[in-house]
Order: structure tokens, then sequence, then C-alpha cells
């Protein structure tokens, strides 16, 4: 059975890097050394300069705490993002693939009208819907200015 700590986590976070660190491959570490998978949503590094960079990452929760300390132990800063996921009304066709999935049900069928409806205060921004939805009508907002 899995415990908590087995549980997949999911967070984005900004990173940066001063010269010394922007050419080392400290975020490939995340999945060599940690088991972490990432991806890279937005970066600019440049050789022997500051650099910046936005990354998803995915993971155990304790692998994911391991990670972020060791970013940090290499002078790296790491500051979360925080996420918002917005709906785009006029695309969503109501097919309710989103509703099956949504964990904290979100997005629901009203058996009245039929519609798939998106309670944004419910919403925990975990991203699943913006996988699955075929027209992409959910859309994942990173704030912080970072993107
Ligand atoms: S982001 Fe997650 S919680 Fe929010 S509507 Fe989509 S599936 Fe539901
Ligand atoms: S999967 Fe997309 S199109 Fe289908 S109901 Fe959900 S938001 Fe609308």
């Amino acid at each position: 059975m899995d415990t908590p700590q087995d549980k997949q986590y999911r967070k984005v976070v900004y990173l940066t890097f001063p010269p010394e660190a922007s050419g080392k491959p400290l975020v490939c570490d995340l999945s060599r050394v940690h088991g972490l998978a990432f991806s890279i949503l937005q970066a600019r590094i440049t050789p022997r300069h500051e650099g910046q960079m936005t990354i998803e990452i995915t993971g155990p929760r304790d692998a994911y705490e391991r990670g972020i300390a060791y970013l940090k132990d290499h002078d790296i800063g790491v500051v979360p993002v925080a996420q918002r996921i917005s709906r785009d009304d006029d695309s969503c066709i109501h097919c309710g693939m989103c509703t099956a999935l949504c964990p904290t049900k979100a997005l629901s069928l009203n058996i009245e009208t039929r519609l798939v409806e998106f309670d944004d205060e419910t919403c925990s921004a975990c991203g699943m819907c913006t996988k699955v939805c075929p027209v992409k009508a959910m859309e994942m907002l990173l704030e912080n200015g970072v993107m």
C-alpha cells in the first residue's frame, strides 16, 4: 500500500543560478540522483552568467524535498511558483473527460443542464485536467511574474 511519502507530488519552481553553477548539470541530478521527473517550462541559462529557469517537478514528496535541498546546497535559489487554473468557457465542449479525474470535484457535470461546471474556488491547481482536455480549454497560469 502507498504511504503518504510515496504519493506523487507536483510542484512548479523558479530557479536562479549563480554564474559558477550555470554550466553544471545540477537540474539533471534531480532525475539522475533523486529519481524525480522534471520538465523545463522556460530557461535563460548562459554558462558563467547568472541564469534562471522555471521547471515542473514530479515525484514522491520525500524525493522532492531532498532534490530541493540538493539544489539549495549548490547555491541555487528556489522559489515556488503559484499556479492557477483557468477555463476558456468558449472552447469547452462539455465532453466531461476532466470530471472523472478531477480530485477535488472542481469540475463536475450538472445533471440538469448536462454542462460541465468549473468551480475555481475548489480547484487545487493540480493540472490533471490540462493533460486530458481535448480542446485545451483548461489552462495553467503561473504567477509570481516568472512566465
Ligand atoms: S487543476 Fe486539478 S483540481 Fe483543478 S480543475 Fe483541474 S483536475 Fe480539478
Ligand atoms: S475535458 Fe475540456 S472540453 Fe471536456 S468538459 Fe473538461 S474542460 Fe470541457
